[in-house]
């Protein structure tokens, strides 16, 4: 599949922008070529527009390469590049599955993408069929989202290969939760497919939500476009220091426990939330969330903000009726939600 030949004719044609530091690459000088204030304070100078270190750094720990690895100020600069590289306003078109997160829609109503919903099947898993029978000829990407916000599940590899391997779209597989999964998800497969874009981030396992540092994990060809269409200075430089520092060894171990931790947490609320009156289903979760259907999920939400315990009610979402999507937190948090929906 020659993926090049979904890219807007624009975007291929696109020289960007070359920054100063761009043109000169040397380590130390007499740095007089992007007027910078030159009194240092830690932050006087331009970020490093490819983020070098830091993508060295994430390359050694997830076992990649740099040229695969693509990063942005949160996964949701990732899906706006999608959108502004492959999509042609007003003109194409992507599938993405419903219900999954909201930020592929929001992302393409603002670029003018026609934007089609796939039901997940009633057990949230993937609608194959459905998703296959609505690509059509102005169709450019397929959002998918596994472990999937908010069912919670990891969608079936051998579908999501069938539709890769159809060889007519991207397939984006946003794996925003792979971290608490069982599963290695489709990074290993990105070498045989070139149509397929992994969104990761540093936002939920890393426990960097706060610093905004997303990435997209692909083919060099794909990376290459999404450098080239960023802005230059996209990830400012505390960020890209502190997500450096954040993923020393000793750190990674840190993050690696507690990981272990909220996947352990994960059981044991499932556990107590079987004993609880107001709960209806509980659904599987590959993520660090549970999505809960209940009784009567408002009343259930607003009993808990009164204890000031907050939950997200998806109550209003296709297919979740009266549910709420529960995060793991802490087993001090998690003790007072469970105690809390007992006294309800
Ligand atoms: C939280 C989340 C993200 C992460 O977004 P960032 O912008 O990287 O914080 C991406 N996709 C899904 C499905 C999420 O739930």
């Amino acid at each position: 599949m020659d993926v090049s030949k979904l890219v807007r004719e624009n975007i291929a044609n696109l020289a960007p922008y070359s920054t100063a530091r761009d043109e000169y690459k040397g380590e130390i000088g007499v740095y007089l070529d992007a007027n910078e204030n030159p009194y240092d304070n830690g932050i006087n100078r331009y970020p490093d527009p490819h983020q070098f270190k830091l993508k060295e750094r994430i390359a050694a720990v997830k076992g990649l390469k740099t040229e695969n690895l693509f990063l942005g100020n949160g996964s949701d600069e990732a899906i706006d590049l999608i959108f502004r590289i492959f999509c042609c306003p007003a003109v194409d078109e992507v599938i993405a599955i419903t219900p999954s997160y909201g930020m592929y829609k929001v992302a393409a109503n603002t670029n003018d993408i026609k934007l089609t919903e796939v039901k997940l099947k009633e057990d949230y898993s993937l609608d194959l069929e459905a998703i296959i029978s609505a690509i059509t000829p102005s169709t450019k990407a397929v959002f998918l989202c596994s472990p999937n916000n908010p069912s919670g599940n990891l969608l079936s590899k051998e579908d999501i290969i069938k539709l890769i391997e159809l060889y007519k779209v991207l397939v984006v597989v946003d794996e925003a939760y792979i971290d608490f999964a069982d599963d290695e998800g489709f990074v290993p497969l990105l070498e045989k497919y070139p149509n397929v874009i992994v969104l990761q981030t540093l936002s939920k396992a890393w426990g960097m939500a706060g610093l905004r540092v997303g990435m997209a994990i692909a083919s060099t060809y794909i990376i290459g476009l999404m450098n080239k269409v960023k802005y230059p200075y996209n990830i400012n430089c505390l960020a890209q220091e502190k997500a450096f520092e954040m993923l020393s060894a000793e750190n990674v171990e840190k993050s690696r426990k507690e990981l272990a931790e909220i996947i352990a947490e994960r059981k044991r609320v499932m556990a107590e939330l079987e004993n609880i009156a107001s709960v209806v289903k509980i659904y599987p979760s590959d993520a660090n969330f549970i999505l809960v259907k209940m009784k009567n999920a408002n009343e259930t939400y607003n009993s808990l903000i009164e204890n000031k315990i907050i939950v997200r009610n998806r109550s209003s979402v296709v297919l979740c009726d009266s549910s709420l999507r529960i995060s793991i937190g802490t087993p001090e948090e998690n003790d007072k939600l469970i105690k809390e929906l007992r006294d309800e």
